[in-house]
């Protein structure tokens, strides 16, 4: 992606947010501002080319998948992102990275499709040709880029403390001594691991929400939109922000390493959608939507 391209994205997605892009605790991606996609272009010598070069589209991570189907990974429990519902844009599924990934789809003369597993199974799932991209409010991370191809940024966020309203916790040096939980295998949880702290882990942020309404637990570390919506749903709970002690985090979308081909065609249309403010729009929509609830 050439520079200007990649400049005006990151421009924009810093419009959407005012949150500075640097590291969570060293862990999260620490190149992150405009170098993140400079690992695909190298790595396309690992690509496992069994289609001729009369096939068109990115099928090598897929190829049980037919031709039309671009097959997504989500985690569908991370709202406003991904969540099940009556009717979503893809199937019973909703939220922003569903709306993203449909778009991308379509841009592509292609069909979405969606599979939902444990987030931790995700980047798995990418390695074996289950999915050809994991769309999933999925932090970019050193070590998440040893496994998976990250498209340019479309979201950026950071972690922040969840609290019963009457919490003492005014930053992040208030957390020594108290029960903290996150969620297993989330950038919340490394950047808790980082700081030194005890802390309990649990599968899905609903029960990790529900350990902290029942006095269980003091503060649940978790990403700041999924925080906002959970915080609208429970009474009683409210968000304090440490800036200082949890930097922010950029959300992409990963493919196989070396899929250089569907990682272009996903860069190309973050671009766009970046650029004339539907993710922005996607962000305002979801929020005020669930929040109305
Ligand atoms: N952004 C966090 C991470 O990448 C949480 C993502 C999620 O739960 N879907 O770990």
């Amino acid at each position: 992606m050439k520079k200007a391209t990649k400049m005006a994205a990151l421009m924009l997605a810093l419009a959407m947010m005012t949150t500075t892009l640097t590291a969570c605790s060293g862990n999260a991606d620490s190149n992150s501002s405009s170098t993140t996609t400079d690992t695909t272009v190298t790595n396309s010598q690992t690509q496992e080319s069994e289609s001729t070069p009369a096939e068109t589209g990115a099928q090598e991570a897929a190829p049980e998948a037919d031709d039309n189907t671009l097959t997504f990974g989500t985690n569908a429990e991370f709202p406003p992102f991904e969540f099940v519902t009556s009717s979503g844009v893809i199937d019973q599924y909703d939220g922003i990275d569903m709306a993203i990934a449909k778009q991308i789809a379509e841009t592509n003369g292609m069909t979405a499709e969606i599979e939902n597993m444990e987030f931790a199974s995700l980047l798995v799932a990418l390695q074996n040709g289950q999915i050809d991209a994991a769309i999933a409010g999925m932090t970019i991370t050193d070590e998440r880029k040893e496994e998976a191809d990250f498209s340019i940024p479309y979201y950026t966020a950071t972690q922040v403390m969840i609290m019963r309203e009457d919490s003492d916790i005014a930053s992040a040096n208030d957390l020594e001594g108290k029960k903290i939980c996150v969620i297993e295998g989330y950038t919340g949880e490394v950047c808790v691991r980082d700081m030194g702290y005890p802390y309990e882990a649990f599968k899905k942020g609903t029960d990790a929400i529900m350990e902290l309404v029942n006095g269980k637990c003091d503060v649940v570390i978790l990403d700041s939109a999924t925080s906002q919506k959970y915080v609208s749903d429970n009474e009683g709970l409210k968000i304090v922000e440490d800036p200082s002690a949890f930097e922010s985090e950029e959300y992409a979308i990963a493919v196989k390493k070396g899929n250089t081909e569907l990682l272009d065609k996903i860069n190309t249309a973050i671009d766009a959608m970046l650029a004339d403010g539907t993710i922005a729009e996607l962000g305002a929509k979801y929020t005020e939507e669930l929040s109305a609830e």
